[in-house]
């Protein structure tokens, strides 16, 4: 195959765009929280897949699961009924307390499928988004993504009603409403923008505004779904009921799925969209053991837990009152470091010491483990942070 990572490297830079900046090293197989390399070296992972691997990598229930359905049927089309789509379809709205599900692939997906729906359901076209928010690269769902690094060379973008406020001010959305506002789009906990949590009550705040002036509200769980902020969904800290909910990410355990879920009512009719891979039976019956690990395993509970450990260690460790760390917040195993300068320092030390940790919004570090990740590889995880801090 590759006689050596410098290999993969050069042939990586002549056969492929060069959309991703990557540390060099070439992950081949993983284990629970944590990835060896091709040449036989360990990290344990705060990557995670980018919050995709929570019940960690190979879990034996959810490979079992897809060898199992990859004998059966991995495909058909969604021209036909499949029994692991409908038996996904039922848990999903069990899980997350919506009503009804369309399956599709990816997280940018499942926003398309959002923002289509709420136009549809109103018959207006303006969104309302918040300043840091990151929904997706597509083009629908990079108009209602803040950020102009990702944006500036594809506008204008496809949509031209997309007026975007504070976060965490609510009456900043009171006051970008207006008669041709379909829906305010955004996320619990912002990821991408580095951990980024709003106050108590702003989620809660949205709902009414939103409930008043006849406007859907879409809450984006694709990163923080499943557990990861130690609730199965973001939203329940405040007891908000979004119309319209997309998740993705750990949804699959790994294997590419995106879901949009909505409220009774709030409905595509027959041919208003689809999707040809969406929801296929390999894929559900990956998210299927996903969800069934996360439930038997009580990973949310886990994801609380351990996520309250990690700030109390780190605190008694003492790396917060460092000089170069700004801040440490989180929620569950959804953790941002903010530092007072560009993380990519740490980031390469961190790799030396064989953890892996990657950089969000150029100065904050983006904790997102694996949910199964031992106390032990936390303590070593922070001892290494501790050392890297600079
Ligand atoms: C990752 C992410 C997306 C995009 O998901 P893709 O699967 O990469 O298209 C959208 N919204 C949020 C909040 C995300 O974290």
């Amino acid at each position: 195959m590759f006689s050596s990572p410098e290999e993969v490297f050069e042939k990586e830079k002549k056969y492929m765009m060069q959309t991703y900046k990557r540390p060099r090293i070439v992950l081949r197989e993983g284990k629970g929280a944590t990835v060896k390399d091709s040449v036989g070296r360990e990290y344990i992972d705060c990557v995670g897949g980018i919050a995709v691997n929570a019940v960690g990598y190979c879990h034996p229930v959810v490979v079992n699961a897809i060898k199992e359905q990859a004998e059966k049927l991995m495909h058909t089309s969604n021209l036909y009924y499949t029994e692991p789509q409908v038996e996904l379809a039922e848990k999903l709205s069990g899980i997350s307390g919506m009503d009804k599900v369309f399956f599709c692939n990816s997280g940018a997906e499942s926003v398309e499928a959002a923002l289509k729906l709420a136009s549809k359901v109103t018959g207006k076209h303006n969104f309302i988004a918040a300043e840091g928010s990151f929904h997706g690269r597509t083009l629908g769902s990079l108009s209602v993504t803040f950020e102009t690094k990702f944006r500036s060379v594809f506008e204008p973008l496809l949509l031209n009603g997309v007026k975007f406020v504070r976060y965490n001010d609510a009456e900043a959305i009171r006051e970008a409403i207006d008669v041709d506002t379909a829906a305010v789009i955004l996320e619990p906990i912002q990821g991408e923008t580095g951990i980024i949590i709003p106050s108590e009550g702003y989620l809660k705040e949205v709902r009414e505004i939103c409930e008043e002036k006849g406007v859907l509200l879409i809450l984006d769980e694709i990163q923080t779904g499943f557990g990861r902020t130690g609730r199965w969904f973001c939203k329940e800290y405040e007891g908000v009921e979004p119309d319209i909910m997309t998740v993705a990410k750990a949804l699959g355990a790994g294997f590419p799925i995106g879901a949009m879920l909505a409220k009774e009512g709030v409905e595509f009719q027959t041919s208003e969209h689809a999707s040809t891979f969406g929801g296929n039976p390999l894929a559900c019956a990956a998210a299927l053991a996903s969800i069934k690990v996360i439930e038997e395993e009580r990973l949310v509970e886990r994801s609380r837990e351990l996520g309250r450990y990690f700030m109390e260690k780190v605190h008694e460790d003492g790396i917060d009152s460092n000089l170069t760390v700004k801040e440490i917040r989180g929620r569950g195993l959804m953790i941002g470091l903010a530092l007072m300068k560009p993380c990519g320092e740490m980031v390469e030390k961190a790799l030396e010491r064989r953890i892996l940790i990657n950089c969000t919004s150029d100065t904050v570090i983006r904790l997102v483990p694996p949910l199964v990740i031992s106390k032990e590889q936390i303590d070593r995880v922070i001892s290494v942070l501790r050392e890297c801090v600079y």
